[in-house]
């Protein structure tokens, strides 16, 4: 950015995937970014993240090393009936590397979370590094770790309908007699592998339909705040998403001053609402209720093209969506409706 121009401060609420995400893009786009997390970072829940090609092209970018954060590889999908065990789906993904300019991640969430905050503060990287301050609750506004994902741990999850009313609570615990009642139907070679759990954990998942919008004046929401997803097996994008909006805070906020804010927050939100709207409804719905995905996506303003039906059209909607050159066209777009407004006015 120009040595004439202020830096913009940045306060973030959380110190999440999206916060961390954005205090490294805000850093790299040479603001001074303060971060207030809520909890000493003691008690980080430890469960599995996947990291898809369109979350790994932006992180690499910022230096994130897939070593540190331990990252394991996806190279292939199979899903399967839950009774009999018959395959509806079968797949590689040793091509996604050409295809989507990265292959596909799982991490730790713990890791991720680390590897985040690296580089959020480290001292010898670009801008100026982040301050995070922890056991910092934001009253007003206008995760227990065990040392894994080395193959000593085995995450699984089951995402089902439920009809008690429950409160969304990272740490609720839950029982074994619970998971086997529920998951009855499956087949036996799945029981026998529940039967072998040590710690359940109950995660309602809640779902909200897309917002309008995400900020007023020069407060903005990002990740869950502004689109909580359902974690849909062959989606996984809810964290890749907060990680986009970071990126494209980042891109679009580069070299701004003060008076610029409103309007770039408006046209941050123009890049990514129609997007992160989409995939929160895809999250909903599994690849097989094409109609019911169509029946809702259409009504999002603006959306334009054919709907995906299947998983390969999924993949190619989520992963080949390049958050860079969507921004770059969001600013040429600007920059010519100003000239244009300067030639009307001579
Ligand atoms: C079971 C499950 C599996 C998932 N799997 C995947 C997956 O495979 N891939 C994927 O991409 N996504 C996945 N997700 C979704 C992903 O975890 C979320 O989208 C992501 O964590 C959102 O990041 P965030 O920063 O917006 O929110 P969070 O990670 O929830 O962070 C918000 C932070 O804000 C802090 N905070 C809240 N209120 C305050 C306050 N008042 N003051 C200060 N701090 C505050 C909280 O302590 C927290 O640290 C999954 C989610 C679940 C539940």
């Amino acid at each position: 950015m120009s040595s004439a121009k202020k830096p913009l401060t940045v306060l973030i609420v959380g110190a999440g995937i999206a916060g961390l995400s954005t205090a490294i893009a805000l850093r790299r786009a040479g603001h001074q970014v303060e971060v207030f997390e809520q909890s000493s970072f003691a008690d980080e829940v430890g469960a599995a993240i996947q990291l898809p090609p369109n979350a790994m092209r932006t992180v690499v970018k910022w230096g994130f090393s897939k070593d540190r954060a331990r990252l394991e590889l996806c190279g292939a999908a199979l899903t399967a009936r839950a009774d009999n065990l018959e395959p509806l789906y079968k797949g590689s993904f040793s091509h996604f590397s050409d295809k989507y300019g990265s292959m596909w991640y799982s991490s730790h969430r713990v890791d991720l979370h680390n590897e985040l905050k690296l580089l959020a503060t480290e001292e010898n990287a670009s801008g100026i590094p982040v301050k995070i301050n922890l056991a910092s609750k934001v009253a007003d506004i206008g995760p227990r770790v065990a040392d894994i994902y080395s193959g000593e741990v085995q995450n699984f999850v089951g995402i089902h309908p439920d009809e008690e009313q429950r409160r969304e609570d990272f740490q609720a615990s839950s029982s074994r007699e619970y998971l086997l009642e529920t998951y009855k139907d499956f087949n036996p070679v799945l029981l026998r592998v529940m039967e072998k759990v040590k710690d359940v954990k109950l995660w309602p998942l809640l779902h909200r339909p897309p917002l309008r919008t995400w900020h007023t004046e020069r407060l903005l929401f990002i990740g869950d705040a502004a689109h909580p997803m359902l974690p849909h097996a062959d989606q996984g994008q809810a964290g890749a998403q907060a990680i986009e909006d970071a990126c494209a805070l980042g891109l679009l906020l580069e070299g701004i001053e003060s008076a610029d804010v409103n309007s770039r927050l408006k046209l941050f939100e123009k890049v990514r609402i129609g997007r992160a709207g989409a995939v929160q409804i895809f999250s909903r719905y599994g690849q097989d209720q094409a109609d019911k995905v169509k029946q809702e996506v259409e009504k999002i303003e603006g959306w334009k093209g054919a709907v995906p039906a299947n998983q390969g059209e999924f993949h190619d909607w989520n992963f080949s969506w390049d958050v860079y050159s969507e921004c770059q066209r969001a600013l040429d777009d600007e920059r010519l409706e100003k000239d244009n407004e300067k030639d009307k006015g001579t």
